[in-house]
């Protein structure tokens, strides 16, 4: 008989720093609100993330879906380590290390 109860998953406890530290900025900032800022936000949410950690760490590091000459390939990344990608030297460049982008 199949285990019904799934087993508890480890903590990851970069992913909980980072939710942790985005819910903690967004508590303080309440108080700096304008529709400025919150184009900003909304810029880095749905710009700036998805070229970073999408195009940047997923399509381009992780599985080399495309080249890219060195300056594009070097912001996408660089944004997509500003982002809270991590270290873009943990993705997977050999057969022994899987990808970790997904
Ligand atoms: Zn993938």
């Amino acid at each position: 008989m199949p285990n019904a109860i799934p087993q508890a998953r480890a903590w990851n406890v970069s992913n909980a720093f980072w939710i942790t530290l985005v819910h903690i900025v967004a508590l303080i900032a309440i108080p700096f609100f304008t529709w400025g800022r919150l184009g900003l936000a909304l810029f880095g949410l749905l710009v700036l993330a998805p070229l970073g950690i999408n195009v940047g760490y997923h399509r381009l590091l992780t599985h080399r879906s495309f080249t890219a000459p060195r300056w594009l390939r070097n912001t996408l990344v660089t944004i997509g380590a500003l982002i809270g990608g991590g270290p873009p030297h943990s993705l997977g460049r050999e057969p022994s290390n899987p990808p970790s982008l997904h």
